[in-house]
């Protein structure tokens, strides 16, 4: 995957950290964060968790967890490169897992509403792999991959003109390219070895294949990077005239490359990257872009993607791959979950060997009980630039999210993170400086049974 993952960021010794919350404590792309799942016992089988389930607006995620290299700053489930067979085995147990699935959501219609490859790195597969693994999603699941928006990640090295052909003619809408820096001592700094002639080459690659939208991905807070540096990233981005750019602080996380080399966060770190999230934010925005997130940048002119009636806050997820989550309404679940690289590696040859039965339990996972989804509910909506909608939230809890959350909000609202006008407008919408603070705000809506299991993981 393209996109840096989360774990608890380094915390930096007392007497160096700034006044007031730090700014990157960490990044929320899903809650509950898979180091509070923990080992189901007994297995419940899927298709006692999916009876009674919403299937008309599913979401399908395939993961694939192989890259050429192991950026520095990654602690996403991905081994580096494959030995000869393992890539074709993998698909092999992944169609047997998409049979099993399947099977166990029984026989009522199911519907993909959206779909997407990820890792990894999916293009980490041959063009003739990648032609399977869209025949699992259609045939083994029933999705309409030209029908849905298809979502799919590359790199710069692995997002070849065959490789693109079929993406495109199996019916993706976006490709996402992991590109993080366009100066090469930066990518190397970060422990990510490019070229920007060969980032390049891959862009003008991309461009040819039209696929409808482009994202690229870019870190700011790379040892050396400075405001020069990072200008001459995003205009080197922008020249490509992407549909979509995300903008990712740099993290530090354990048993990651960089963690290994002892790099250490600290308060002028932290000012470093505010200073380079503002400055990034500013010229995406003047040149069209509108944020969508802390992270996400959307150029205004796009073409609609398509997703904009899938809601991420109530719909079911069937994930598919050793590293992938499912979302039922009451259970989130995977497989185990490693960083380090011998223990991922271990993880993946035994969830290849597995036989069909297997696949028709939930191993791993945390249940989701009303406060849980209130929580989630909350950080889905109001991280979003454009916040939440509060009838929306009472008609689904009963309640506004103040009688909820009245301590975490007053503290947001007094740090000055909310935006004052938006209650006249029905909403609950985070301040420029509460947006600036996303890393700090998703954390503190954790719940205490979340924080407590999260705490105890032992990270292997
Ligand atoms: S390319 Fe692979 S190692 Fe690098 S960030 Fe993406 S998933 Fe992580």
């Amino acid at each position: 995957m393209n996109a840096p993952a989360t774990a608890p960021a380094v915390t930096p010794a007392a007497d160096e950290a700034p006044a007031g919350p730090r700014p990157y404590s960490q990044y929320v792309y899903a809650y509950p964060h898979k180091t509070a799942y923990r080992r189901l016992d007994p297995r419940p089988a899927l298709r006692d968790l999916w009876a009674g389930e919403p299937k008309d607006a599913l979401s399908l995620y395939l993961h694939i967890p192989f890259c050429e290299v192991r950026c520095g700053f990654c602690n996403l489930f991905t081994r580096i490169g494959a030995p000869e067979g393992l890539t074709g085995a993998y698909l092999d147990a992944l169609d047997r897992q998409a049979t099993a699935v399947r099977e166990a959501l029984g026989d009522e219609p199911v519907r993909f509403a959206t779909a997407a490859f990820g890792g990894g790195t999916p293009t980490f597969l041959t063009a003739a792999e990648l032609e399977r693994l869209c025949d699992i999603a259609e045939r083994r699941t029933g999705a309409d991959l030209r029908a849905v928006p298809l979502s799919v990640e590359a790199s710069p090295a692995t997002a070849t003109a065959d490789r693109l052909a079929v993406l495109a003619e199996r019916g993706a809408t976006r490709l996402s390219l992991g590109v993080q820096s366009f100066v090469d001592s930066e990518a190397r700094a970060a422990v990510r070895p490019q070229r920007r002639a060969d980032v390049e080459a891959a862009l003008g690659r991309i461009r040819e294949a039209r696929i409808p939208v482009l994202n690229i991905d870019l870190i700011y807070g790379i040892d050396g990077q400075t405001e020069r540096t990072w200008r001459e990233s995003l205009d080197a981005a922008l020249a490509w005239h992407p549909e979509e750019i995300y903008l990712y602080p740099l993290y530090v996380r354990p048993l990651t490359g960089l963690g290994r080399l002892g790099a250490d966060a600290d308060a002028a770190w932290d000012r470093q990257r505010l200073a380079l999230y503002r400055l990034g934010r500013d010229h995406l925005r003047e040149r069209g872009y509108e944020q969508r997130s802390m992270r996400m940048f959307r150029r205004a002119d796009a073409p609609a993607t398509g997703d904009e009636d899938y809601a991420c806050q109530t719909d079911g997820m069937i994930g598919l791959g050793c590293g992938a989550r499912s979302y039922t309404r009451a259970l989130h679940y995977s497989f185990d979950y490693a960083v380090d690289m011998r223990e991922i590696r271990a993880i993946v040859d035994d969830w290849t060997t597995r036989p069909a039965e297997d696949f028709g339990y939930a191993e791993y996972g945390r249940a989701i009980d009303a406060d849980e989804a209130r929580r989630r509910h909350l950080l889905q909506s109001m991280l979003q630039a454009d916040g939440m909608d509060r009838a929306d939230y009472r008609a689904r809890f009963g309640a506004g999210p103040e009688e909820h959350f009245p301590g975490e909000l007053a503290r947001f609202a007094a740090r000055g993170w909310l935006d004052a006008s938006a209650p006249a407008a029905g909403l609950l919408r985070l301040s420029e400086e509460g947006l600036a603070h996303s890393d700090a705000l998703g954390p503190e809506l954790f719940s205490p049974a979340v924080r407590a299991a999260m705490a105890a993981y032992d990270l292997k």
